[in-house]
Parts: structure tokens; C-alpha cells; sequence
């Protein structure tokens, strides 16, 4: 099947990414959100994004025009119904997206092919609520998506081959890799990486090394990037939590419990970066750590 219109749910930091990178890659895009607010700022913050790729010779100018000149916004989920390829990045709440996929059914074309961003939900339970659960899937891009190489491809039970084989050419087109998983809770990425960072987040909690040791130890003893807590302020410490509450309940297996620690921080709203305090305190000119 060939994909050219693309319907985008959710103007968010993960929607506008998306676009963006749909966009340059020759597709035209329609983004949808509730809030015209979310839709004016997404456009304008693809644009600034844009324009920084071409101040870095990653793209030329020409290319930024004609990748904005291909997209759209519109407050009303159902102008989406012509699309080829829907994927929703519409805010981490079940109930959210099931009333978006069950609002956008009756307007689709029968071959319409039905995605979702989530970090967690299961595929197989939002396919099962709507009318074409062989042509549903997850689509987990990882942020900031114009940035980072992966995308996770993650069938449902009741995915068939030719829409795994349509979204597997959705990610060649956009020069990224694919991974395959299973429906399992929080795939694959998400599956090893969050037990780590609550890892991280038990050892300073028994006090067996301060934030900056932490950090410091895994950077250079493991080369990673970045420390794991560092990376937990930047992912959101309410996701990581989000997340690991979907490991603990989903396997039923206590080395899945999340730290109490973290709990914590997120009662103190904590969030990290977003919040500018997590386990560093982002608000003067250098990152302190907050233990
Ligand atoms: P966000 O809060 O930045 O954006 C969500 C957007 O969805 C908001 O603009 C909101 O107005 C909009 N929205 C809410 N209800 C809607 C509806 N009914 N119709 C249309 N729009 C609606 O969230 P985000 O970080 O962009 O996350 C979006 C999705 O991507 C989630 O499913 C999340 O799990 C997933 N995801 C997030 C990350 C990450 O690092 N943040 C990474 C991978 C996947």
C-alpha cells in the first residue's frame, strides 16, 4: 500500500516531531489537536527546529520550505478521515485514545492504516476497539524524533504482515532504523532502560553513591551519554514512574516495584527538566544535584 497523506493526533512534543520528520521526508501531513494553542505552538517549534537543521548544513533552505509548505493543521479530528497513515500522539490516557480511534472510524477509507505512539498501552486492546484491529499497530518514535535514529515497530496480535510490511517502508522513506517487538508491557526500549534508571534511583535511595557518582560512574564506566538520572529528569520522572507502574502491574513481578524515591519526587512535582527541579535543580546557570 502507498502512504502519502498522513494523519498526525496530537501536537505535543512527540506530535510535532513527527510531522516534522513526515514532512521533510515528502509526505504531506495534517496535524489535529484539541487545543489550537498546542496546534499554533507545534508549527512554530517545527519551524525553529527547522531552521536550526539548516543553520547546521543538515538540510537546505529549499527543503525547510517545501517540508513546512507540506503542513497542515486542523482543529477537527475528522478532516483526517483521507488519510493513508494515522498516528495518534495524543496524551498517555486509554481512555483518550480510544475515543479519538472510535471518533475517527466512520470518516476513514477502509484501507486507512491506524497507529499509536504510546509508550505502554497495550496495541492489542486499542486495536480490539476499533473496526480494523489486522490494520493497527504501534509506532513508537523516540524523542526529540528528528534527532534520534529508532523507531519501534510493535504488532498487535491481530496485526497482518502487509500493514507491518507498509510502516516498516514508512521508516526506511524516513531514514530511520526499525525494531520489532511483541505486544508486551512497554516493549523493548522501555522494558530495559526504565528498570535500569530505577536501578539508578534505588542506589542513591540506599545511599550507596550520591547523584553525581551515580552518573559520573555509569558515563565512564559503562560509556553512556548520559547519567541515568540525568536522562530520568529528561525523559520526566511522572513518565519513568507511568512506566514502570505499567511493568509492575502488567508482569505481576516485584523487581519491576518502582522506587519509593521516585514516587516521591513525583508527589513533590519533582518532574525533572520540564519542571526544572528532578533529581538536579535546573534553575540557576548549571545543574546542582538535589541529593
Ligand atoms: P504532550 O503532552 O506533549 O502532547 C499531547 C498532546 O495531545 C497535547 O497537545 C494535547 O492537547 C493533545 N491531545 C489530548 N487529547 C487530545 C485529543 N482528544 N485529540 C487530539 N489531541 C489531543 O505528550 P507527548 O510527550 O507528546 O506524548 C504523546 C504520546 O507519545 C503519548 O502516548 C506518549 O506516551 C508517547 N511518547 C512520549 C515520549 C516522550 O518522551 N515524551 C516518547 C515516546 C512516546
Amino acid at each position: 500500500m502507498t502512504i502519502e497523506k498522513v494523519g498526525v493526533v496530537g501536537a505535543g512534543q512527540m506530535g510535532n516531531g513527527i510531522a516534522h520528520v513526515f514532512a521533510l521526508a515528502g509526505y504531506d501531513v495534517l496535524i489535529t489537536d484539541i487545543s489550537e494553542e498546542a496546534l499554533e505552538s507545534g508549527r512554530s517549534l517545527i519551524s525553529r527546529n527547522m531552521e536550526r537543521q539548516v543553520s547546521r548544513g543538515i538540510i537546505a533552505e529549499e527543503e525547510r520550505a517545501a517540508a513546512m509548505a507540506r503542513i497542515s493543521t486542523t482543529l477537527s479530528l475528522t478532516d483526517l478521515g483521507p488519510s493513508d497513515l494515522i498516528i495518534e500522539a495524543a496524551t498517555e490516557r486509554e481512555t483518550v485514545k480510544h475515543a479519538i480511534f472510535e471518533d475517527l472510524g466512520p470518516h476513514l477509507k477502509p484501507d486507512t492504516i491506524l497507529t499509536s505512539n504510546t509508550s505502554s498501552i497495550s496495541i492489542t486492546r486499542l486495536a480490539a476497539r476499533t473496526d480494523r484491529p489486522e490494520k493497527f499497530m504501534g509506532f513508537h518514535f523516540m524523542n526529540p524524533v528528528p534527532v534520534m535514529q529508532l523507531v519501534e515497530l510493535i504488532r498487535g496480535i491481530a496485526t497482518d504482515k502487509e500493514t507491518f510490511d507498509t510502516c516498516l517502508g514508512v521508516v526506511e522513506r524516513l531514514g530511520k532504523k526499525a525494531s520489532t517487538s511483541e505486544d508486551f508491557p512497554a516493549f523493548i526500549v522501555n522494558r530495559i532502560l526504565m528498570p535500569m534508571i530505577n536501578e539508578a534511583i534505588y542506589t542513591l535511595y540506599e545511599g550507596v553513591g550520591s547523584v553525581e557518582s551515580i552518573d559520573t560512574s555509569l558515563k565512564l564506566g559503562a560509556n553512556h551519554p548520559m547519567g541515568p538520572l540525568e536522562l530520568a529528569d529528561f525523559i520526566g520522572l511522572d513518565t519513568c514512574l507511568a512506566i514502570m507502574n505499567v511493568l509492575h502491574d502488567g508482569l505481576a513481578d516485584t523487581k519491576y516495584r518502582p522506587c519509593p524515591l521516585l514516587t516521591k519526587y513525583v508527589e513533590a512535582g519533582w518532574l525533572g527538566r520540564k519542571t526544572r527541579r528532578g533529581f538536579y535543580d535546573y534553575r540557576g546557570e548549571t545543574p546542582v544535584p538535589t541529593r
